[in-house]
């Protein structure tokens, strides 16, 4: 198994759009058929940052990347990653690699061996980042959320009981006495003018 990288300037912007993922894949695709004369991508697979695997030759073909003398023995896996722009693999791109490698090593016969493009061939390939990572053995990313330290709960406010009024006594109101209206007199039935 070798890795490799795309050497040139990978946009970072490849992180947020995967659409630019498929859009590399495929001009590297053309360059590879175009420009090489080769019946397709170089590579075996091919991961981004998003842990999609693009099929290149696939399980069982032959790449064409790794240089004369090592596509007879050894698969090639693209991390889209550059020699500038996007150069640090994002875990999930490390967990696709993996991917690629145990399906590889589970259906296409692939060994236990990891090794870097440069390891047999003259390149930068596939530059420092991933060469240092293949020396530590290629550790798999730790893709468990990290666990956000508990936020204090804020207090809750217990809402202070509203008093229960007391219950006003009603006063016994006495009826009031009426007292006995007069009869009005009418106006024409007073008493007589004495002038
Ligand atoms: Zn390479
Ligand atoms: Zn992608």
């Amino acid at each position: 198994m070798k890795i490799h990288y795309t050497g040139g300037k990978v946009s970072p912007k490849l992180v947020d759009d995967h659409d630019r993922c498929v859009a590399l894949v495929r001009s590297i695709q053309s360059q590879h058929q175009k420009g090489n004369g080769w019946i397709d991508i170089g590579y075996t697979y091919a991961v981004c940052p998003h842990r999609h695997i693009f099929v290149g030759r696939g399980a069982h073909h032959l790449p064409a990347a790794n240089g004369p003398g090592l596509n007879s023995g050894h698969y090639a896996v693209l991390a889209l990653v550059g020699s500038s722009g996007l150069v640090k693999p994002p875990p999930l791109m490390l967990a696709g690699i993996w991917d690629a490698i145990t399906y590889l090593r589970k259906h296409g016969g692939a060994g236990k061996e990891i090794k870097g493009h440069r390891d047999g061939y003259a390149t930068e390939c596939p530059g420092p980042w991933l060469t240092k990572w293949i020396a530590k053995g290629a550790p798999k990313p730790d893709l468990t959320p990290k666990p956000k330290p508990d936020p204090k709960p804020e207090p809750v406010p217990v809402p202070e009981p509203e008093p229960v009024p007391e219950p006003v006594p009603v006063p016994e109101v006495p009826a009031p006495e009426v007292e006995p209206v007069p009869e009005c007199p009418g106006p024409d039935e007073g008493e007589p003018d004495d002038d």
